[in-house]
């Protein structure tokens, strides 16, 4: 572990920053959820109530959560609704839904005006576009839409695949609309059709200029909140990207496995890891604001 990436429970600074934040943006899949998707078991995958009771706890003391993730609009909502949350941001920062009663806003960064044809979403004017075809074409058997997570989407396509990331880029920079693609890191699907690929990455397209951060930004100044109110805790690269839209970055400690995610906290001062992985790492968190809290 870098010798800059200090325990949860260790930094003065974290502790500084908890007893006065006001809200916390979390990730879900690898942080708040573990394996399978499920908040009802620990870090290692055993039936347990760490998560949930820290949810409930955190719930009953009135603190604000915020889900920030690549799940969909559906998926986001749902969860949730289900653990008592009102927000949340979804498809990396493509969907936000600002509180209870408000309508579903897009965020498409540098997609001008007119882009979108009547009653289109972007997600089906990617393809229109061409985004997945010239990736087809450039990455024959090396690329294909992630089966069952790329339905119901409405703004960003989830592929899965291993490919050149900047070769892929240069193709969909042919386009006449503005995508990025973001290697969301390796993935173990229990099934694909692609061809002589072993190490697999999911890979997301969005709208370019389109990011978690600034979906944070925005859901934070609709709260007449700063930066400085603001907790996010994750386990991947683009969840270090949505810490710098916050005072304090925390790492479950399953992130600390993957080498991007540490490249990626690597010049971030206020970041710090919990000792527990996963649901439990987020307890971990959870108990640690309440007490900073004084709750
Ligand atoms: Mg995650």
């Amino acid at each position: 572990m870098p010798h800059h990436i200090e325990y949860l429970d260790e930094s003065p600074y974290a502790a500084e920053v908890l007893s006065r934040a006001k809200i916390t943006l979390t990730d879900l899949d690898g942080t708040l959820l573990g394996l399978g998707g499920s908040a009802l078991i620990d870090a290692k995958g055993a039936p347990a109530l760490t998560t949930v009771q820290a949810i409930v706890e955190v719930n009953r003391a009135g603190l604000d959560v915020v889900v920030c993730t690549g799940r969909n609009r559906i998926q986001s909502g749902e969860v949730s609704r289900l653990l008592g949350w009102s927000s949340f941001i979804a498809e990396l920062g493509c969907v936000v839904k600002y509180g209870r009663g408000e309508a579903v806003e897009y965020l498409l960064g540098d997609w001008p005006e007119g882009v979108l044809l009547p009653d289109e979403t972007p997600y089906q004017a990617i393809t229109r576009y061409g985004g997945l075809r010239v990736l087809a074409e450039a990455f024959p058997g090396k690329i294909e839409e992630h089966d069952p997570w790329h339905t119901d989407r409405e703004i960003t396509h989830v592929l899965r695949g291993h490919i050149d990331c900047a070769a892929a880029q240069d193709r969909l920079d042919t386009l006449d609309v503005p995508i990025a693609i973001i290697d969301n890191g390796i993935i173990n699907p229990p099934k694909h059709t692609l061809v002589d690929v072993d190490e697999v990455h999911a890979y997301h397209l969005v709208p370019k200029g389109t990011s978690k951060e600034l979906a944070i930004r925005s859901l934070l100044e609709r709260r007449g909140l700063t930066p400085e109110d603001a907790i996010a805790i994750g386990d991947s690269a683009t969840d270090v990207e949505m810490m710098n839209a916050a005072a304090l970055g925390i790492l479950v400690n399953n992130a600390l496995g993957d080498p991007r995610v540490l490249a990626a906290a690597e010049p971030l001062e206020h970041v710090v890891a919990t000792r527990g992985e996963r649901g439990d790492g987020w307890a971990e968190f959870a108990h640690a604001w309440l007490a900073a809290r004084g709750i």
